[in-house]
């Protein structure tokens, strides 16, 4: 059983040799006689999230635990049950849920994982449009940005898991969608593949603040937030009076000890912002009804996705690795089994 381990704690930007493949020994593909109720299955599919890279500081302050050094990677991932003793689950059903990086793993919390209804959309899109970052952004958009029909809104990482699904929903919604990405064939899929009526690779802007005003003469709406540091800073200056910044992450500022300062907070007094940061597990109650939409919107050809696959276990920590310098062209998944 190939597995990836987290090396130790780190408080810098990860690098790949942070997480080491190992081999972890044959399993016996059966949950061990005696232990509490258990599932053991095959992962076929892990999700790579930016927040994966919280838990691997030495930091309990957080609504997530950090990893222990030496233990496997755990994350989002579809796998396919081998055996269980929990009567909820059968070999050969699909699950998502908390899983290992690795080949198998031995799930003792089988209740917080879910069966997947396998159907015409591929398998591998639990884990973004119908999974956590299409839910992210539809409970964000929905629940924290309080859209109106013919708003201005922004979306920074705009490309990326979450980023996609808000621009889309957002357009759907009647609103006029801006979108922020690093690299020029980001842009060219913003505007041309997910329908966001203008975008801009930031890396190219000298001022940010300038580049705002031209795209959002009038001022922006709804900011949905997912970098922070200087982009938040410009974002402030650009704000409409009585608009809202849904504050979904800062990847920009990930594991830094020393966070850029944010110098324009005294817009939110001036424009009357509302500011609200969010974790999507606060509204699983809309769950059911965002897999209903998203899987309608998505079969009427409304959303467009696109999934950025690594193939094998090996190359787990390239690819996680790879979202905090942009390499990922949508969202990171890794395959280490088809079947
Ligand atoms: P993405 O698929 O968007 O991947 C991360 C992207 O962030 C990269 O591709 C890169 O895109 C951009 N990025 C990386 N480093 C920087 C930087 N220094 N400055 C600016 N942009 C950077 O990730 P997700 O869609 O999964 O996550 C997006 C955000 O949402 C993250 O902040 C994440 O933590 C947050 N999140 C929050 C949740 C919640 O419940 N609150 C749930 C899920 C995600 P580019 O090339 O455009 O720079």
């Amino acid at each position: 059983n190939r597995k990836v381990v987290l090396r130790e704690y780190i408080s810098r930007a990860p690098r790949e040799d942070d997480m080491v493949l190992v081999d972890g020994g044959t399993v016996a593909l059966r949950v061990p006689e005696g232990a509490a109720p258990a599932v053991l299955v095959k992962n076929l599919y892990l999700s790579c999230d930016p927040y994966i890279r919280g838990r691997m500081r030495d930091f309990h302050g957080s609504y997530i635990p950090p990893f222990t050094p030496g233990s496997v990677i755990e994350g989002l991932g579809l796998a396919r049950v081998v055996d269980s003793t929990h009567p909820g689950f059968s070999a050969g059903d699909i699950v998502s849920g908390m899983t290992g990086w690795e080949e198998y793993s031995l799930i003792d919390k089988p209740e917080q994982l879910s069966k997947i209804q396998q159907n015409d959309i591929p398998l591998s899109y639990h884990l973004g449009l119908l999974g956590m970052p299409g839910f992210t952004a539809y409970a964000g958009f929905y629940e924290v940005c309080s859209p109106k029909k013919g708003e201005f809104v922004f979306v920074s990482a705009a490309s990326g898991a979450v980023g996609q699904i808000v621009g889309q929903l957002a357009k759907l919604h009647g609103c006029y969608v801006v979108g922020s990405a690093g690299t020029n064939q980001k842009v060219e899929l913003l505007k041309n593949k997910f329908g966001f009526d203008e975008a801009f690779n930031y890396k190219e802007e000298p001022d940010l603040t300038a580049a705002l005003k031209r795209y959002f003469p009038e001022g922006i709406d709804i900011y949905f937030e997912n970098v922070g540091g200087a982009m938040l800073d410009a974002v402030l200056l650009n704000m409409r009076a009585h608009g809202r910044i849904a504050v979904c992450g800062m990847v920009s500022q990930h594991g830094m000890t020393d966070p850029v300062g944010i110098h324009n907070l005294f817009c939110l007094i001036t424009k009357r912002i509302r500011m609200q940061g969010f974790i999507q597990s606060d509204y699983l109650h809309m769950f059911p009804q965002f897999l209903s939409d998203m899987t309608k919107h998505y079969r009427d050809g409304k959303i467009v996705y696109v999934e950025d696959m690594s193939i094998g276990l090996e190359n787990a920590p390239a690819a996680f690795v790879g979202l905090f310098s942009g390499k990922n062209v949508g969202k990171q998944v890794v395959c280490v089994s088809q079947e």
